[in-house]
């Protein structure tokens, strides 16, 4: 299970709906919950994929260092799809972190998921 502050949580589908109809994406961080958002630029502009910008990445990742905290999860949305892994989610898996999707039309949904060597789980999504 994965928690999540829910003015973080608000701020991420505020982010992916901001972005529609492009993906967005990003990280969350905290301790034990994602106490953070980091807002990452989507290189590879498209409805059905997402790159990160590296420079931003890095950025975020010295932060997240900075501050002592860990990345718990990576965030992104399917704009006209299902909130579940794609086969090139699953394959470009390469964090050991929870994989948070925010599927936004026909209707928004967020799930959650860890995906490891091509398995993918779901995993319950708390807003506290
Ligand atoms: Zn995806």
């Amino acid at each position: 299970m994965i928690k999540i502050k829910e003015e973080i949580y608000m701020d991420m589908l505020q982010h992916c709906i901001n972005c529609f109809p492009l993906e967005a994406c990003g990280l969350l961080a905290g301790k034990k919950e994602g106490t953070e958002i980091y807002k990452i630029r989507n290189i590879e502009p498209s409805s059905t994929s997402f790159f990160f910008d590296p420079l931003e990445q890095l950025k975020a990742f010295k932060d997240i260092k900075a501050k002592g905290i860990e990345m718990l999860a990576i965030f992104h949305s399917h704009p006209f799809g299902d909130a579940y892994p794609s086969h090139k989610d699953i394959e470009l898996a390469f964090y050991d972190v929870y994989h948070i999707i925010i599927a936004i039309k026909p209707q928004l949904s967020v799930r959650c998921f860890t995906i490891n060597e091509g398995v993918v789980k779901e995993v319950e999504l708390d807003i506290v």
